[in-house]
């Protein structure tokens, strides 16, 4: 199993102390254990990098030097991916609606791999990058996954054919199609809905002379939360074996995000104000969702806040230090009694969090700090402190 990065309580103390709250602590070991986990369980999958769930630089080298690829969606995204010196052919530009910058950047720094779902997109590509090569993104109805991007992305599969073939006539090199299930899917069952769809989509289109050589089956693979377990090393086998079943000889990628960057970060934020509201107890923390719990509302993500202490419950609101309303995380969520400058740990708060973080009301966004880099200075303190 690929365990998750956790902070114990004294760790957490020593960190606060050193570099205040709200505190991001990024392990570039979790990050590598997780891409090694999907490569040992998606062993014939070439793995894309979705940098939309944390885009930070030390992330995305420790993938590249692990011999990963990415999905941009963005010329910001592959203007970064330029400016750490990643080959373009790493990069396959899967947004389903491209943008004039995105088009002009993809063309200056050689990015020729692009995602569509419409016929208005064929005419932009054909003028925009001629001869790119194209894959069309297949609608998967999943109303399961947490994120259901299928209410705005993806092609029913009844138009797939009619696409393909303008997408050709219009000389793109067609090379095959692509899908996402939703994100944070807790099944390999939309996975295995999708493949079968695209094994008729392939064999229809070979029968109308189009050979397909390309299957991206996306993201939306888990990481483990305080619910139900999910038995990741499974679904990844089911669908190795529908794969292998159904394209034996097809070139496979996916577009991971959440599932490798995920587990890596922990969040540290303190209790800075507390109060009774009509008979509920309010705690106040130093982050809120304009910072990085943004995927409260963004992720719709239930994150575990760690108090380090024993005591009965009770339910208190949790909201953020901003003047706004909407800066609440949740209510009547069951907790131990806290106090003012008492500090939480939320682990696993590593996709959608800090990515789409503001800078609101003038909090700065949370710093970031690299475990394996103060790991020793800390783990000396700790001893001393024995
Ligand atoms: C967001 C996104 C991903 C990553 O999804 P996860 O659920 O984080 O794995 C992959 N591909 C595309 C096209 C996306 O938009």
């Amino acid at each position: 199993m690929n365990n998750i990065f956790r902070l114990d309580k004294d760790t957490v103390n020593i960190l606060a102390k050193e570099h205040g709250t709200p505190l991001l602590v990024l392990s570039l070991e979790q990050i590598e254990k997780n891409y090694l986990f999907l490569r040992e369980h998606l062993p014939k999958v070439k793995l894309y990098y979705a940098m939309k769930s944390n885009p930070q630089d030390q992330i995305v080298q420790r993938l590249a030097d692990l011999g990963a690829c990415f999905d941009v969606a963005s010329d910001g995204e592959m203007q970064q991916l330029r400016d750490l010196g990643i080959s373009p052919d790493r990069l396959v530009y899967a947004n389903p609606v491209k943008t004039a910058g995105g088009f002009a950047k993809a063309q200056e720094t050689g990015v020729n791999t692009f995602t569509f779902d419409s016929e208005s997109e064929i005419e932009k590509m054909a003028k925009a990058v001629p001869g790119g090569r194209v894959l069309l993104r297949i609608r998967v109805d999943n109303p399961d996954a947490l994120v259901d991007l299928n209410q705005k992305f993806g092609a029913p599969a009844t138009d797939a054919m009619r696409l393909l073939l303008k997408a050709r006539d219009m000389g793109l090199d067609v090379a095959g199609l692509c899908f996402h299930v939703g994100s944070q899917s807790r099944s390999a069952a939309p996975y295995l809905r999708a493949i079968a769809t695209c094994r008729s989509l392939f064999d229809e289109a070979q029968a109308v002379g189009l050979n397909l050589r390309l299957l991206d089956i996306g993201g939306g693979f888990p990481i483990q939360t305080t619910g139900e377990p999910i038995d990741i090393a499974a679904m990844c086998h089911s669908i190795s074996e529908a794969l292998t079943e159904n394209f034996p000889n097809t070139e496979i990628w996916a577009e991971p995000g959440r599932s490798l960057c995920g587990t890596a970060v922990n969040l540290i934020t303190r209790v800075i104000g507390s109060q009774i509201r009509n008979g509920q107890q309010w705690y106040f923390l130093d982050e809120g969702v304009y910072g990085s719990f943004s995927g409260v509302i963004f992720d719709h993500w239930d994150y575990e806040l760690e108090t380090f202490k024993n005591g009965m419950n009770i339910t208190a609101t949790f909201a953020g230090p901003s003047c706004d309303s909407i800066d609440v995380l949740y209510r009547e969520r069951p907790t131990p009694p806290l106090a003012i400058d008492d500090l939480l740990l939320v682990p696993a708060c590593g996709a959608y969090t800090s990515a789409s973080a503001t800078v609101f009301n003038g909090f700065a966004k949370a710093k970031f700090v690299i475990w394996e880099e103060i790991a020793p200075e800390i783990r000396n303190q700790l001893r001393n402190a024995c």
